[in-house]
């Protein structure tokens, strides 16, 4: 079975993304190569922190491995938080206070158009690829749900009536942006698999 790192520590992000992959790859945590280290997520856009991690892992372990990375971009706000949403309001990573900061900034403004977009950067036998999901929605005037985590209780997303906090994770797995990136994902990783289960 090919093995392939999942540039995470977050066991509920891996376990997530195992039951959707399926049983054709190994999937590994950084944990399970021994990386404990923070990568740094300092570069200016979400494809560049996504290829920088994956890149990274690479170069350290010589294995295929994949890495994403996700921003809620507001037009209103030219894009922000985008890259920066984890830390938007300061390095602490408070969900409430990111929260209440773009509401702060949105306040009064007509144009609440926004989206959460996910980039997944794989490095497999070698080669880079990127993979792209994402949402459209506007930031509502004030949070509504608890579910989920983030700016989820800011966001509607197009065409629903519930805000992403009121979804069920079931829900908002259905259409979210991370949902439908690592759909692609595991798209080409199935093709992938055959592709070269053919050849031997
Ligand atoms: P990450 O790249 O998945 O770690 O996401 C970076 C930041 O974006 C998180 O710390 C959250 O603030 C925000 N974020 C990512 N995904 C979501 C989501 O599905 N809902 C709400 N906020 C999110």
């Amino acid at each position: 079975m090919t093995k392939i790192i999942f540039a995470t520590n977050n066991q509920h992000k891996l376990s997530e993304i195992k039951h959707l992959l399926g049983d054709s790859f190994e999937l590994l945590s950084l944990k399970d190569v021994n990386i404990y280290q923070d990568i740094p997520e300092d570069n200016p856009t979400l494809e560049e922190n996504a290829l920088f991690k994956a890149k990274y892992i690479n170069k350290v372990t010589r294995m295929n491995v994949f890495a994403d990375d996700t921003g809620l971009e507001i037009d209103q706000l030219n894009g922000r938080p985008g890259v920066h949403s984890a830390r938007f309001a300061g390095d602490g990573k408070d969900f409430k206070a990111n929260m209440e900061k773009a509401l702060i900034l949105m306040e009064g403004k007509q144009n609440r158009k926004a989206k959460f977009r996910t980039v997944i950067a794989l490095i497999i036998d070698n080669r880079e690829y990127l993979f792209e999901g994402f949402i459209n929605g506007t930031i509502l005037n004030t949070p509504r749900g608890t579910e989920g985590f983030g700016y989820d209780p800011i966001f509607l997303p197009d065409g629903e009536e519930k805000s992403f906090a009121e979804m069920s994770l079931s829900e908002k797995s259905r259409i979210s942006h991370r949902a439908i990136a690592f759909n692609k994902l595991k798209e080409f990783l199935s093709g992938y698999a055959i592709h070269n289960n053919s050849q031997e």
